[in-house]
């Protein structure tokens, strides 16, 4: 396969938020784009205001949907014959402790945020590797290097991934795909909306040096730099986006 056409990214979660910044940065550089998410309404609304129908492909999909996500990238290689990049953005939050996560959010939440990229990740290796390698970055969250209350289901999917990330770096780094993830601090996106309570936005406030959440611009950056030849060396990090929380080490409650 030759490697002079444009390149192919694929993003899930890609209709709005974090996704969708990453996929102005892709075509904002000329790439072309596969926007998976499963809210098809979204994504058509999303895929319209882009007006960049030439260089974009919508997929309605479930990422937890194995025979959905494996028909998604066969899409992808009947329109664009080629796959330079996979973005493993889609995933939900349920904030709630231990004791009141119930056994049907638990399953929810590890088969869309770590499930999701796994069966993503199975099926676009294939067109990866056929495409002469590429990158991979998957979308973990500070909730994977600290524990707290309120995140036993969301964390563990997002440590879940942080692993996968290495395994798969490991295993693929010979086939010449690169693996990384970020793990962004809060963002003001539609799920921060949903599941961040002004206390936890005080806490949030009180951890982070920076002293604010960040932009879905600034997580597309590092998403983008880690998915392009300039991050070529690197493989198998997890990318802390986060103003500081990590580094000063402030628990959250
Ligand atoms: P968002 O809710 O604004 O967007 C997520 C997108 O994923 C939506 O378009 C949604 O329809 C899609 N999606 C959900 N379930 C899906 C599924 N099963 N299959 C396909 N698509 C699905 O969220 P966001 O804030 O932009 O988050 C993006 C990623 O960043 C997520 O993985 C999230 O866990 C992570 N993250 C976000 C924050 C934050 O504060 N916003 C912090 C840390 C990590």
């Amino acid at each position: 396969m030759t490697t002079s056409s444009p390149k192919v990214a694929l993003v899930t979660g890609a209709a709005r938020g974090i996704g969708l910044a990453a996929v102005r940065c892709f075509l904002a550089d000329g790439w072309r784009v596969a926007l998976l998410d499963i809210d098809g309404d979204g994504l058509a609304a999303t895929i319209a205001h882009l007006a960049a129908p030439e260089r974009t492909l919508a997929l309605p999909c479930d990422v937890s949907d194995a025979g959905a996500v494996a028909r998604g990238v066969g899409a992808i290689a009947t329109r664009f014959g080629r796959l330079d990049a996979v973005v493993n953005n889609a995933g939900i939050a349920v904030f709630k402790p231990l004791m009141d996560t119930t056994p049907e959010e638990w399953q929810r939440v590890l088969a869309v945020n770590l499930t999701g990229p796994f069966l993503v990740i199975q099926a676009a290796v294939p067109l990866l590797r056929d495409s002469g390698g590429g990158a991979i970055v998957n979308i973990t969250s500070i909730s994977a290097l600290r524990a707290s209350t309120l995140r036993v289901a969301y964390g563990a999917s997002k440590a879940g991934l942080a692993h996968l990330t290495k395994q798969c770096a490991v295993e693929l780094a010979a086939l010449g795909i690169r693996v990384n993830g970020v793990a962004p601090g809060p963002v003001e996106t539609a799920m921060a909306k949903a599941v961040h309570t002004p206390e936890i936005r005080a806490d949030y406030r009180d951890a982070i040096p920076l002293g604010r959440y960040g932009l879905e611009d600034e997580l597309a950056e590092a998403i983008y730099f880690l998915c392009g030849d300039r991050a070529s060396y690197i493989t198998g990090q997890i990318l802390a986006v986060d103003g500081g929380f990590d580094a000063a080490g402030i628990g959250l409650p």
